[in-house]
């Protein structure tokens, strides 16, 4: 039987980058793979590492890969500005997104 070589290249049409990793975190268990519906990641060929993201413009924020994952801090979602939740404090005036600060 021979053996087929597989060969998967990034999606690079969009700059987006729905999650980020934290190599120091995760163990590399392909939850996250498994459980996206759009199929974003592929494991990774290196055992133990963090999957990598295909196709980063399929992704529809739905949670699920960073809910699901059993190591808290592996993955974080990088919310695109816009979806990300803004608000003004009434007292200071500041405007805050993701509690930083805007000047
Ligand atoms: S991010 Fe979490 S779910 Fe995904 S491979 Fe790493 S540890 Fe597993
Ligand atoms: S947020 Fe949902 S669609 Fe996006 S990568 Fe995670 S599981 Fe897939």
């Amino acid at each position: 039987m021979t053996k087929s070589k597989l060969s998967a290249l990034p999606n690079i049409t969009t700059p987006n980058t729905q999650v980020v990793f934290n190599p120091e975190i995760c163990v590399g268990c392909n939850r996250c793979v498994e459980v996206c519906q759009v199929d974003v990641y592929i494991p990774n060929p290196v055992k133990g590492k963090p999957p990598i993201i295909l196709h980063p413009d399929e992704c529809w924020y739905c949670g699920c890969c960073v809910i699901d994952c059993p190591c808290p801090g592996a993955i974080n979602f990088n919310w695109p500005l816009q979806q990300r939740g803004s608000w003004k404090d009434k007292v200071t005036g500041k405007v805050y997104r993701d509690n930083v600060a805007f000047p």
